[in-house]
């Protein structure tokens, strides 16, 4: 018996004991390779010594506290470290505790902007189906994850919701990959438009989108248009970088790879690796600027913000990642594991797709390849996927289920970014074999 609200209540998971390099090791003694990172958090695998000895130290010298008192030297080494590797202009860091907490911060202090502008009309943001951006109730409303939203709708803000981009399923068979670039800006502009431009507080994504669709990225310039179309009516971009930041694409932020700079990001996952919970807001100064010489006070807060343990945490992770030139590594790698993913499971009748960027890839799975037709969702092939690899003791990160229309199951595969070659064949075997196993189960 446990007393714990677990995410199934009527089941209770397994126990994990210990975890080193990308393992995880069960109460059985049952050895699991990580291959997504839990979910795509782990970026330098588990017990990484000098992690883990940062911690110890900061832990002995300073382990908290309380931000209306005191900032701390870690946590400003830490938005230090991060405003240099940041997008030009994005030099203010605001932290939490993860990726929820980073949104709902990033919303509040995108409306506080526009209150302090004297723009108070502004109150309504505007998203995209098939988007996640948290499980807290603002988050929940910017997110366009129907499943999750719908009991508690009555509580939820009202957002404004456009198409998600997503090439593999809305791509007109008759559309060049520019034209459905156009399409899906000129439904955002008509949104912005029925709205009211001048009542818009931010547009909000996902660079490459992860939990609610495995890994999509957007097309070739969208993200350029959608930043064109926020500064055309004065609309803040809010990029939620939880999941695909901080390297997981190759690039410190995915955003780099889109050539844009946006006005707001969100950082947790992978910023302290799962050896601490936290999160941030990266903002640009005409953002904080006017709150700064305005009010003089961001009207937000946790008991948790700026904990020194879990800066230490993120600084270390964050600078093994620099000094031992891990990006590229996750460039190259994420070469890798596309190759094999494409080899293993390119030809299979039930793979629709393999996408993705560095060490985030997505596999959705159909029915039918030919015309992509959807397993039905109440035979919850993702879950059995999940179950089987489990059994083949591998962890990937599979969704799926019915979001806003679109049916679908994908495998999020996002290993952690010192996976070697030979651990990344094996997370292919493994997971090649789960799914044969999974679709045997359902027929
Ligand atoms: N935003 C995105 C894009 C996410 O993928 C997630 C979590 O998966 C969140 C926000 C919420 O983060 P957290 O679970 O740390 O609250």
């Amino acid at each position: 018996m446990s007393h714990i609200i677990h995410r199934a209540l009527r089941t209770v998971p397994l126990k994990a004991v210990s975890a080193q390099g990308i393992t995880i090791t069960d109460e059985h003694g049952k050895t699991y390779l990580d291959g997504s990172g839990g979910a795509a958090v782990s970026c330098l695998g588990h017990g990484h010594p000098e992690v883990l000895a940062t911690l110890h130290a900061q832990i002995d010298k300073l382990a908290y506290a309380h931000t209306s008192f005191f900032t701390s030297e870690v946590s400003e080494a830490l938005a230090d470290n991060l405003v240099a590797h940041a997008p030009a202009g994005m030099d203010r860091v605001y932290f939490v505790s993860g990726g929820s907490e980073a949104i709902e911060a990033a919303l509040k202090l995108a409306r506080q902007y526009f209150v302090e502008i004297g723009q108070p009309e502004r109150t309504l943001f505007v998203a995209r189906r098939q988007s996640y951006h948290g499980n807290t109730l603002g988050a929940l409303a910017v997110g366009g994850n129907e499943w999750r939203r719908r009991q508690f709708a009555p509580l939820l803000m009202d957002v404004g919701r456009v198409a998600p981009c997503y090439e593999y399923r809305d791509r007109r068979a008759d559309e060049s990959q520019d034209d459905y670039t156009k399409r899906l800006l000129a439904e955002i502009e008509t949104t912005f438009q029925q709205l009211g431009p001048e009542r818009i507080i931010g547009f909000v994504a996902e660079t490459v989108v992860g939990a609610t669709a495995g890994a999509l990225e957007p097309t070739p310039g969208y993200f350029k248009g959608v930043r064109a179309l926020c500064d055309r009516y004065g609309i803040l971009l809010i990029a939620d970088e939880v999941m695909c930041g901080m390297g997981r694409t190759g690039t410190l932020h995915a955003v780099e790879q889109e050539g844009i700079v946006p006005d707001l990001m969100t950082i947790a996952k992978g910023l302290g690796g799962g050896y601490q919970p936290i999160g941030a807001v990266l903002a640009t100064s005409k953002v904080v600027d006017p709150i700064s010489q305005g009010s003089g006070l961001f009207q937000h807060g946790h008991t948790y913000i700026g904990h020194p343990t879990a800066a230490a945490a993120a600084l270390a992770v964050q600078q093994v990642i620099q000094r031992d030139g891990l990006l590229p590594q996750v460039l190259s790698r994420g070469a890798y594991l596309r190759a094999a993913l494409n080899d293993r499971l390119g030809t299979h009748a039930q793979v629709g797709d393999i996408r993705g960027r560095g060490l985030f890839m997505g596999v959705e799975l159909v029915r039918d390849r030919a015309d992509k037709t959807p397993f039905d969702p109440a035979l919850k092939l993702h879950s059995h996927i999940k179950a089987q690899a489990m059994r083949n003791g591998l962890l990937v990160y599979p969704m799926g289920g019915t979001i806003d229309g679109q049916t679908g199951d994908h495998v999020l595969i996002a290993p952690p970014f010192i996976a070697t070659e030979d651990d990344l064949d094996q997370i292919v075997d493994r997971l090649a074999n789960a799914i044969d196993t999974a679709l045997l189960s359902i027929k």
